[in-house]
């Protein structure tokens, strides 16, 4: 990171300003009292985060629509079946 950190000010972005896969569009007004913005994601998916679930650190996959999220759990999922393929082929027999 070569700069600090310039969202603690204020509940102020500026449009185009990344977060992980996120990237801010325009404010989306208030919700329950708390500054919403409209973002893009990277799959050019719309979403709208609260300011604070922007720039306080966070996991990487909490800064997208959800589609990272979604990408972690299908590899999980395929690393698990690659575990299960190893268990159960049928390549025993080789030592000796
Ligand atoms: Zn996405």
């Amino acid at each position: 990171m070569p700069r600090g950190n310039p969202g603690r000010l204020k509940n102020v972005l500026q449009p185009g300003a990344r977060f992980g896969e996120l990237t801010v569009v325009a404010y989306a007004g208030r919700r329950n009292g708390r500054a919403m913005w409209r973002c893009i994601c990277s799959c050019s998916r719309e979403t709208v985060v609260e300011y604070y679930n922007l720039v306080r650190p966070h996991p990487p996959h909490s800064r997208s629509c959800g589609h990272v999220r979604a990408q972690l759990m299908r590899a999980k999922m395929l690393a698990a079946n690659e575990v299960l393929k190893a268990l159960t082929s049928p390549h025993s027999g080789n030592h000796g």
